[in-house]
């Protein structure tokens, strides 16, 4: 077998958009990697997936063409690593069921950041010690959601570990109640991504935060997704894997 027979033979799809613009050169550069087609809007992605010999697509488009694209892949006979957001877990629990029958993985992960998973999984482990909590998130003013769904996210996990916010003050100037955490959103033009979680407990407290400057900050994650799913396919293993941490110790 030749160096280039071992390479990972990925399409990229949703190549044009702004996720696109900032993965591709990254992936280009990774040495284990081989970008086999770039996939736009109105592309043939199980065609162009397929003449490709494509292992695995990676795809970063729109909400409306998730759960098709998804389908695509698995009909190209490709794993699939997916970053695009809008599944619902309807969709999640029919493609799990699709991809066992197809033989093939996807990884679908609403948060590519290698950081922010660890920031929830160290909350998580905090809020077993630390009863109260409330989370801050800041993004550019252009933002459409207020909380982010990786906020939102965060408060779930860190509420169903067991802590919560204090209940006193006024309802309007206590946040977002998700489940008993508070989420503060800023939206103010000039600020990068930032979600800080602090946490309170007699006599002491503890924040935990973290900073994404750029859409470069999901690149080292797409990365561990594909080589995570080069070797679990050589198991012969099947299905889909929702998170990023589903893979994170592999
Ligand atoms: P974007 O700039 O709108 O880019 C989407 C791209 O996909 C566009 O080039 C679009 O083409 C193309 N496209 C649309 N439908 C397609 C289809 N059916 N097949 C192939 N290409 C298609 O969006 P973005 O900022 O890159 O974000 C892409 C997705 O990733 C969004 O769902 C976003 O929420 C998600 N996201 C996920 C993470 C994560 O960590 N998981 C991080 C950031 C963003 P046109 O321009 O011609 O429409």
């Amino acid at each position: 077998m030749t160096k280039a027979d071992d390479m990972i033979r990925i399409a990229f799809s949703g190549a044009r958009g702004r996720m696109g613009r900032a993965l591709l050169p990254g992936l280009h550069a990774a040495p284990d990697v081989t970008v086999v087609a770039e996939i736009e809007l109105d592309d043939d992605l199980t065609g162009m997936a397929r003449a490709e010999r494509a292992e695995i697509v990676v795809d970063f488009t729109t909400p409306d063409a998730a759960l098709v694209n998804a389908r695509a892949i698995l009909a190209a006979g490709a794993h699939g690593v997916i970053g695009t957001t809008g599944f619902t877990a309807e969709d999640i629990q029919q493609l799990e069921g699709e991809a066992q029958a197809a033989g093939r993985l996807l990884l679908i992960a609403p948060n590519f950041s290698l950081g922010m998973i660890l920031l929830q999984r160290f909350s998580v482990q905090a809020a077993r010690y630390f009863p109260r909590v409330e989370i801050l998130e800041t993004h550019h003013e252009g933002k459409q959601d207020a909380p982010s769904g990786t906020a939102l996210d965060t408060a779930r996990r860190i509420a169903a570990a067991g802590a919560a916010a204090g209940p006193r003050g006024d309802e309007a100037a206590r946040g977002l109640d998700v489940e008993g955490v508070r989420i503060h959103s800023l939206r103010l033009n000039g600020i990068q991504a930032r979600q800080e979680v602090h946490f309170g407990a007699p006599a002491e407290g503890l924040v935990i935060r973290h900073d994404a400057f750029d859409r470069g900050c999901y690149l080292p994650g797409v990365l561990t997704a594909v080589r995570a799913l080069r070797a679990r396919a050589a198991t012969g293993a099947a299905g889909l894997l929702h998170g990023l941490e589903t893979i994170l110790d592999d």
